[in-house]
């Protein structure tokens, strides 16, 4: 039986990298272990001197990680790959039910590809970051194409489908084929930045340099699975972003950042930059008790998403209705606003309920849909859309 996958806590990125300091490389080489073969076959115990590294986390995984979430105990490289790139940025208790939910639409490969964009996107509404689900459809017609419906297991091929990182790669190939790579998520950097002292921002690319450094050289050469699980369970579950379990961690003894008391310190933390803002208004059209949603463009945040028309925040809303639609209308109540963060700006949406007294046919269009809060409900929404008409 293969072993356990992810266990609960932080979600995963794999993020472009900044500056690594030097004393962290001097902590990187120094703490470096020797090869797992050297130390291979002289411990009897997680926890006992002299045991390597992978050792210890390998028993430890054993005895104490991880077993029961539902993308486990599987060698089937489409289910290794859906729940990587689902858990990558999102937390294993949101993950759970997508995660079933999507095998059940799209039971392989195949069915992936062969779906359309839209039912893509309607399994996917509400876990955010869209541009996972595009390129999670992209690679399904990739597979399809380049490798005839069954997913490839090696790093290099996995490494060429879209969406998929160096990180992601090696896990897939680790879990379906049992291959020797090493994974750098968001947890494995944590837990790497404390135990070998490496200091930065493990986004940038000196830093992540040394992490990937260390993660080749803390592989061992047999029981990649458990290992890759334990970091994984570890990062999760022991060696937290906050109040980690150090006498509980199996990997205590010869920690950097907990010899030098620099837990809290390490990683380092993203440098402070304001995030830029923007302000919307989206417009709540209502007609004969329905609602109209249009189409995203498929390029830009929440591409080929259905949301409610959107206007520049100081728009004559009137106005808008009968150049946009030709549609007479008459401005409502304005709704409470909702904040909403990307990575890389805030955005705040003021939503206005406009009823609609004239809509011409002409104003009929495929990017156009007129329908009832509960089936609009239905529909691929961006997660503050579908918040927004929960509470109309
Ligand atoms: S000893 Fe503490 S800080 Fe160090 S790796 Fe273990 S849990 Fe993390």
């Amino acid at each position: 039986m293969p072993p356990p996958r992810r266990a609960s806590g932080s979600p995963r990125a794999e993020r472009p990298a900044a500056r690594v300091t030097r004393t962290s490389a001097r902590s990187v080489q120094s703490a470096i272990p020797p090869p797992a073969s050297a130390s291979r076959g002289k411990s009897s115990s997680a926890r006992k001197p002299g045991a390597s590294f992978a050792a210890r986390v390998v028993r430890w995984q054993k005895a104490l990680g991880r077993h029961d979430l539902p993308w486990q105990n599987t060698h089937d490289a489409y289910r290794i790959w859906l729940s990587e790139i689902m858990l990558q940025q999102t937390q294993v208790t949101t993950v759970a039910p997508y995660y079933s939910r999507f095998l059940a639409a799209f039971p392989d490969v195949g069915a992936l590809a062969a779906a359309g964009e839209d039912r893509v996107l309607e399994h996917w509404s509400g876990l955010g970051y869209y541009r996972r689900a595009h390129h999670l459809h992209a690679a399904a017609k990739a597979v399809v194409a380049r490798h005839g419906g069954i997913f490839p297991t090696d790093v290099d091929a996995l490494a060429a489908l879209p969406g998929i990182g160096r990180s992601t790669a090696a896990a897939i190939a680790v879990f379906s084929a049992g291959a020797r790579a090493a994974i750098l998520d968001g947890n494995v950097k944590r837990v790497l930045a404390r135990h070998r002292g490496i200091d930065g921002y493990p986004g940038a690319p000196a830093v992540e340099r040394a992490l990937w450094d260390a993660a080749d050289g803390l592989l061992p050469a047999r029981d990649v699975r458990a290992y890759t699980q334990g970091m994984m369970d570890l990062g999760a579950t022991v060696c937290t972003r906050t109040a980690p379990r150090c006498d509980a961690c199996p990997v205590a003894r010869d920690c950097v950042a907990r010899r030098e008391g620099r837990i809290a310190e390490l990683p380092s933390p993203r440098p402070r930059k304001v995030l830029p803002h923007r302000t919307v208004r989206v417009l709540v059209l209502e007609r004969a008790g329905m609602i109209l949603l249009e189409k995203r463009p498929a390029a830009g945040i929440w591409g080929g998403l259905w949301s409610l028309p959107e206007v520049d925040v100081d728009a004559d809303v009137v106005a808008q209705c009968r150049t946009r639609f030709s549609a007479a209308v008459a401005a409502g109540e304005t709704l409470p606003s909702i904040e909403h963060g990307f990575t890389h700006y805030r955005l705040t949406i003021r939503p206005q309920r406009i009823a609609v007294r004239t809509w011409p046919p002409r104003a009929e269009a495929p990017g156009r849909l007129w329908l009832t809060r509960d089936d609009a409900l239905a529909a691929a929404l961006p997660a503050p859309i579908r918040k927004l008409l929960r509470s109309l």
